[in-house]
């Protein structure tokens, strides 16, 4: 697999304190990785690092292939776009004039492309407005416009949702799945928002003290936190019968249980078994949310 970024054993150590303690992490390209942990895991320090804003106390990360301690970072930085902490615009500027000054700062005389990323983020008709009287939702969206000044194919966000209304949190995520979608942006979202991280990643890594506990992909998380109900009854040999003519999707779990995927009529379930002198003793609902899937891996409790 071909991946955006990849750490290996990433340490980032402030006097002794250990933020991030040997991370390792791979995002593949094409994909929106939900980077999840409690406040203070380090998730921000990591996010830091491969924006080259601090250098990495121990270990290394590639970008695109290249290594961080190469000459090649520097052009593969390029190809990155990031709204770290709070979106960097200035407040007494429109949006079109944040984007044109972005433009400036990268050196980019052309600035043909305004209107359509303006369109792209919501924020076309927003005219002689300027940023210190927009929403939260309406600055982050330009926080991620200037961030697309380069054309990246790598964007980073730092808690893109914190602090938005329903509506806000809509808007970024139609946002964020337009970007990678039709333009094929790779994203890394970090976030402990995990409802609706669950709506949009098609990966997530684990954060937990400075550590990745675990990796997995969407498909991988739906097929362990899968929906199902949990039967329980005399002997699955005649229920196995009744199920297979039913055409129901099942696993056997032991002699007396079974998890059944399909959707299922209780009641007709119930007289095909009764002919089999087969009984149900309980139904239990089974399956994971990401939140419960998250608790299980690194606890409850307190933050940091
Ligand atoms: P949050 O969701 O609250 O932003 P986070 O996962 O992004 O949390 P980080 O900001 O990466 O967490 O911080 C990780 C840990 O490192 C925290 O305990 C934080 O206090 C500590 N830390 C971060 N920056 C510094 C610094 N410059 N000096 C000392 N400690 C720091």
């Amino acid at each position: 697999m071909e991946y955006c970024l990849e750490t290996n054993g990433l340490c980032k150590y402030y006097k002794g304190f250990k933020a991030l303690d040997g991370l390792s992490m791979h995002v593949p390209k094409g994909a929106i990785y939900g980077f999840i942990g409690k406040n203070g895991a380090g998730k921000t320090t990591l996010i830091r690092l491969i924006c080259g804003l601090q250098e990495p106390t121990r270990g290394s990360y590639t970008l695109y292939g290249e290594k961080n301690t190469g000459t090649g970072i520097y052009a593969m930085r390029r190809r990155m776009g990031g709204v770290v902490e709070t979106p960097s615009i200035y407040l007494d500027m429109t949006a079109k004039e944040n984007l044109m000054q972005q433009y400036r700062i990268l050196g980019v005389p052309s600035t043909d492309e305004i209107l359509e990323l303006l369109k792209l983020v919501g924020l076309e008709n927003t005219g002689k407005k300027r940023a210190k009287n927009f929403s939260l939702g309406m600055r982050q969206r330009l926080g991620i416009a200037i961030a697309l000044c380069g054309s990246p194919d790598f964007l980073v966000l730092d808690e893109p949702v914190n602090g938005l209304d329903p509506q806000g949190i809509v808007e970024m995520r139609e946002l964020i799945l337009k970007l990678n979608r039709e333009k094929q942006i790779t994203v890394l979202i970090s976030s402990h928002i995990l409802d609706e991280l669950s709506k949009l990643a098609t990966h997530y890594g684990f954060i937990d003290k400075g550590r990745l506990v675990r990796e997995i992909s969407a498909s991988e998380m739906e097929a362990e936190c899968r929906k199902c109900k949990r039967l329980t009854v005399n002997d699955t040999k005649p229920l196995c019968r009744v199920m297979d003519e039913m055409k129901i999707e099942y696993s056997i779990v032991s002699d007396t249980e079974a998890d059944i995927y399909s959707q299922i009529s209780v009641t007709e379930l119930t007289m095909a078994l009764a002919k089999e002198n087969c009984e149900i003793l309980s139904i239990t609902e089974r399956g994971d949310s990401l939140e419960k899937y998250y608790i299980n891996l690194v606890g409850g409790g307190d933050d940091e």
